[in-house]
């Protein structure tokens, strides 16, 4: 009898659905090369997403390692003719002691890989898949060692140029965009007060975030010319430019060895699964990093893969269950993309009327507290934000 379901894809997306389904009873095999040890970015994870992880017995062991992210500003550092005031959100203004935790990759792929290897529901093979045949009642991958695997459903969790979506015909519209993020941390002499700032400029965002002690990290977004400049630059010099571009305020900045390039691009499938598979992650939804918004809606798309696998437990990649599934994440992942890609242009932008719509946008979300709660909340989870509207509205109704 074939595993009933198989996650190809050793990214935190592939590995994190590979903990959650097992947890919830279904036998899985995973599909991937060793982890990646090298990655030098971190990733802000919000509250739902560090929960879920929590109980998959993630957080606990790597709790030290990560720091909480209690204020998030936005400044507009755009020299532009519009600008808006600085907006500042705080966990506390919506009863939270932070939004989330901001965890180093590496330090996540270790606690996610001991979770699997330990877990008896995973069977990893450390291979790649060369091929996919898709039937009727199963999908089959074939493996670069020569051996083949088969299940009711293939979760693909293979990254942005998922060769898992390709064979479930699932088309995909890409753009390329002309940006790049240089990746790196960097120590400072005045502490953060667990607050991340993403600066806007011209070139995209630019966006410390704390890490434990006086550290942070960065995701600097220029053009990619200007990108390779800048990582090939000494330490003193690109130490001196980090400071410069945050306007001294962490103080004197010392950037610790390792720095990364990653090309930035969107891309949007037509479906979310469809011929017994299902995307996850990147393999579902790529955008630049605006909003720390990419796994966390990765990690959501892991929870409703789990709640309709339970729900279809004899064959989790029937038809019915794919549908529901893609009818399911479609508002979500519409609206990060549209909203992230938006963003991401009315910044790049020189025409007016785009400049004008974000510093509008920013300034009424900076004056009013009550909208500003409610982009908190729906930061935290879609929908928890217009709920809690409507459940202050109940309340103020019933007195
Ligand atoms: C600079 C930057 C900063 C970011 N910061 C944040 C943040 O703060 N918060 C946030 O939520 N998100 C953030 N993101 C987004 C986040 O990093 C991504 O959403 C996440 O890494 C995607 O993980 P994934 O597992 O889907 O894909 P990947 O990490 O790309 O993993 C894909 C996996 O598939 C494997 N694979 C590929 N082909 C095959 C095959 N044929 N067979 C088997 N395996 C295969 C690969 O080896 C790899 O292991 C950031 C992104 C960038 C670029």
């Amino acid at each position: 009898m074939p595993p009933q379901i198989l996650v190809a894809g050793t990214g935190p997306a592939g590995l994190i659905a590979a903990l959650g389904l097992a947890r919830a009873g279904f036998a899985i095999t995973l599909i991937g090369p060793e982890i990646r040890k090298d990655d030098r970015r971190t990733t802000a994870l919000m509250n739902p997403a560090i929960q879920f992880l929590d109980g998959l017995g993630v957080i606990e062991p790597i709790r030290a390692k990560t720091a909480p992210l209690r204020v998030m500003r936005i400044v507009d550092a755009t020299k532009r003719l519009i600008r808006s005031p600085v907006v500042t959100f705080r966990a506390s203004e919506i009863g939270e002691q932070a939004f989330g935790l901001n965890i180093p990759n590496g330090v996540l792929s270790d606690a996610l890989e001991n979770a699997v290897v330990a877990e008896p529901n995973i069977g990893w093979r450390k291979a790649l898949v060369t091929r996919w045949d898709i039937a009727d009642d199963n999908v089959t991958a074939h493996l670069d060692d020569g051996t083949a695997v088969a299940a009711a459903l293939a979760v693909a969790a293979d990254g942005r140029g998922s060769a898992a979506r390709e064979a479930a015909g699932i088309t995909t519209t890409m753009h390329r965009y002309e940006q790049a993020a240089l990746v790196l941390t960097f120590s400072h002499a005045r502490g953060h007060a667990d607050t991340s700032t993403e600066f806007h400029t011209e070139t995209g965002p630019f966006t410390q975030v704390p890490l434990p002690g006086e550290r942070s990290s960065l995701v600097w977004v220029v053009k990619p010319a200007e990108a390779e400049e800048l990582s090939a630059l000494d330490d003193a010099e690109l130490s001196r430019r980090v400071e410069d571009r945050m306007q001294s305020m962490l103080g004197r900045v010392t950037v610790e060895p390792g720095r990364q390039v990653y090309l930035l691009s969107a891309g949007l499938p037509a479906r979310f699964a469809q011929n017994r598979v299902a995307l996850i992650g990147e393999a579902a939804h790529i955008f630049p990093p605006i909003g720390a918004q990419g796994l966390n809606l990765g990690i959501r798309d892991v929870q409703e893969l789990i709640g309709i696998a339970s729900e279809n437990v004899d064959d989790p990649g029937f038809k019915r269950a794919l549908a529901a599934y893609d009818r399911r994440r479609r508002p979500d992942i519409f609206a990060r993309t549209g909203a992230v890609n938006l963003l991401n242009l009315s910044l790049l932008s020189n025409v007016i009327p785009a400049q004008l719509l974000r510093s509008a946008g920013l300034t009424v979300l900076g004056g009013f507290a009550p909208l500003r709660a409610l982009f908190m909340r729906e930061g935290l989870r879609t929908g928890s934000g217009l709920r809690s509207v409507f459940s202050d509205l109940r309340k103020q109704i019933r007195r």
